[in-house]
């Protein structure tokens, strides 16, 4: 894990096979299917009634450290899946023909579907079984296997270029991280408009916007998904650490990715009413940059950065690369990388609205003729395959 790099928080990350392990787990565990409302306390993002808990009957909690664990065989078999070993007590995988979750025993990483991710709690041995616990299953596993629909489409998209004015961000040689942020973040809106998206941006030249101030702009420019672009820096981990990470809101009560929290800190958040929806949508960007460039994952991780904090709709943080590695810092800077950078966010925000936006009817009571354009235009490779999502059933 890195040191104290940047000013935000860190932590790694997910994918389509995602998506196909989400759809085998839903129709192999019809109870599977329902969304968690335990971690979303009051005030739940409107979208739709608690339900019961994914896979959360049928098999017994532990309690370990004080918290609930849960046994990753018998999850396994409630949904379907296989288990095995890779390396004895160090990889314990979990799969079947859609799903493959590695468990890096000992730690918090694990890699869903060939996408990096981490835990907020430790994954153990537990009378010889490996265990997780309730948490991460209910504010990371489930979110990711068994997305919700909202009740309305997500039209407005709102993206934060990190820094800006006195704040400059990471300096590195003679890139300013406050310039390239703005530089992706005109970049991406450009792409998103053309997609039909409305698109805002809580600066649009080298202004001084406090951290704190942003989500309320995001709230203002009545966004329904808030993304903050920022780069990164290792600080004395030095130039040889680079790669990509998301960042999504901390659930209530655990530590952050990068480092444990002060018990005050670590309380229920405005943010953590999107608990479901930030996991995910950080997911599929995390997938989305790492499976379309050539970057290291270093994973979705967790962190309470202001801006996932107080936020007022699902949002994430994107660090995308390290602007201490000399080598990045060029990559970074480089406009033809950032076209791809961009196209690869804006991939993984369609991946996520087609998890979670309402499906098209299917008798629409207008004809084909009507004027409204599509509103995203995908490769087959941003679809969610043929997957059908769990409410598709
Ligand atoms: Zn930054």
């Amino acid at each position: 894990m890195l040191p104290q790099a940047h000013r935000h928080a860190k932590a790694p990350m997910p994918s389509l096979v995602l998506a196909l392990g989400a759809l085998l787990l839903a129709l192999v565990t019809p109870q599977a299917a329902q969304p968690s409302s335990k971690s979303n306390p009051p005030n739940p993002p409107k979208s739709r009634p608690p339900s019961p808990n994914p896979g959360s009957k049928g098999f017994e909690r532990l309690q370990l450290f004080g918290k609930a664990y849960v046994d990753a065989s018998e999850w396994a078999r409630a949904n379907g899946c296989s288990v095995r070993w890779l390396k004895p007590r160090e990889e314990f995988l979990i799969s079947n023909d859609k799903l493959r979750l590695q468990l890096n025993v000992d730690g918090k990483r694990a890699l869903l579907n060939g996408v990096q991710v981490w835990f907020s709690s430790p994954i153990v041995v537990h009378n010889g079984g490996v265990c997780f616990s309730e948490v991460d299953l209910q504010t990371l596993i489930h979110p990711i296997l068994f997305p919700n629909r909202r009740e309305r489409a997500a039209k407005t998209i709102v993206l934060d270029a990190g820094h800006g004015g006195k704040d400059r961000g990471k300096v590195a040689g003679p890139y300013e991280e406050k310039s390239l942020t703005l530089a992706l973040a005109k970049e991406l809106r450009g792409l998103l408009e053309k997609q039909g998206f409305h698109v805002a941006l809580t600066r649009t030249d080298d202004t001084t916007t406090e951290r704190d101030d942003r989500a309320d702009i995001a709230r203002e420019k009545g966004g329904d998904l808030f993304v903050s672009l920022h780069f990164n820096s290792a600080g004395e981990a030095g130039p040889s650490i680079r790669g990509v990470e998301v960042y999504c809101m901390t659930p209530a009560g655990e530590n952050s990715t990068n480092g444990t929290s002060d018990p005050s800190e670590r309380q229920y958040a405005p943010g953590n009413r999107f608990d479901a929806q930030n996991v995910l949508l950080g997911y599929e960007i995390q997938r989305a940059i790492t499976r379309r460039l050539n970057m290291e994952d270093r994973g979705l991780r967790r962190a309470r950065f202001a801006v996932l904090r107080v936020a007022h709709m699902p949002s994430v943080l994107v660090e995308g690369g390290f602007l201490s590695s000399p080598a990045e810092a060029r990559l970074v800077a480089n406009p033809a990388h950032r076209r791809k950078l961009a196209e690869a966010i804006a991939a993984g925000l369609n991946a996520y609205l087609q998890h979670t936006d309402p499906k098209p009817s299917a008798t629409p009571k207008e004809p084909k003729s009507t004027k409204a354009k599509p509103r995203a235009k995908q490769t087959p490779s941003q679809l969610p395959s043929k997957v059908p999502t769990p409410e598709a059933r």
